[in-house]
């Protein structure tokens, strides 16, 4: 049996800079890894079949389940002829902008890839992810890094400086499709995609966190007002900095001390069922 663990991402930065003739968005991001982890395991089977066992309501357990996509996709490309059965213990919130899914998806790339010792490289791995959804490369390497194109060009950057992150998620689903409808990109809204990378490169804690920006994060507050009063409630309990994730529903805070970040905690505790106190991995 093969064991991976899949961490879900945050955004330290999202810009969308245009729309492309293939309908997606242009964009550029900063991303890292935090330590709040799906747990898969990975075990042959005799037949050909796939099997995704998760005990999750908002969660498919069929060919649906980007796990089972990546599984799939891994069998008909190394032309395998056995199946695999995936059970996936899921931590990370479901549609919260944490990137959940591509996770899994890419762990199940990593996972069958020891089990059936293919000897794919993390590149290969991140190239064939890439066919099923534009964060999955990103999930492939768990670093910290600067992604344009649609997600999938990947640049690596320090890992940042250590800190305490706590992940509140409202009791709502966003779908990021829905969101990037809703997007106007002439809305003036400017995204410390600079400051970001130098914080990064310096280890500027401050810094890091004045460049926290994201131009979904309107777009998502207009729809739910909460996700705003969230961010503030953080910044009011001392969090150094604060930003929705991705599509959003969850906004994080962060904090230089655990005593700061158990303030936090407790102050947005009450408000959301899914809190979260975990550490920044990059
Ligand atoms: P992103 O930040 O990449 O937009 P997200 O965190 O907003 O992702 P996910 O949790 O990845 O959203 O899930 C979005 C949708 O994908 C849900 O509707 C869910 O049912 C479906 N899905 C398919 N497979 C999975 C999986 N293994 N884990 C979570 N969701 C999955």
């Amino acid at each position: 049996m093969i064991y991976e663990t899949a961490p879900a991402k945050i955004n330290f930065t999202l810009d969308t800079l245009f729309k492309r003739n293939d309908g997606y968005h242009e964009i550029e991001m900063i991303m890292t890894t935090v330590d709040l982890n799906d747990r898969l395991t990975f075990q042959k089977r005799k037949d050909h079949k796939i099997v995704v066992e998760i005990e999750h309501n908002y969660v498919p357990s069929n060919y649906k389940n980007l796990a089972y996509k990546a599984a799939q996709l891994l069998i008909e490309r190394y032309r395998l002829n056995q199946g695999v059965t995936i059970k996936i213990d899921k931590d990370i919130p479901v549609s919260a902008g944490l990137a959940g899914g591509s996770a899994d998806a890419a762990a199940t790339l990593r996972g069958m890839n020891r089990l059936y010792n293919i000897g794919a490289s993390l590149d290969e791995l991140a190239i064939l992810g890439s066919e099923i959804g534009t964060d999955i490369p990103f999930c492939i390497y768990n670093k910290t890094a600067f992604c344009s194109g649609k997600g999938e060009k990947i640049k690596f950057l320090n890992k940042p400086p250590s800190a305490w992150v706590v992940l509140a998620k409202p009791n709502i689903g966003i779908s990021s499709p829905d969101i990037f409808k809703k997007l106007n990109l002439n809305d003036e809204y400017h995204v410390h995609t600079q400051m970001c990378y130098d914080a990064l490169t310096a280890g500027n804690y401050q810094q890091l966190c004045h460049s926290l920006s994201n131009r979904l994060e309107p777009v998502s507050v207009s729809k739910y007002p909460q996700i705003a009063k969230l961010k503030q409630n953080m910044l009011n309990s001392g969090a150094d900095g604060a930003l929705m994730s991705g599509s959003g529903p969850t906004v994080y805070g962060l904090a230089r001390k655990e005593s700061q970040a158990k303030h936090i905690f407790n102050a947005v505790n009450g408000c959301c069922n899914e809190v979260y106190l975990v550490r920044l991995l990059g």
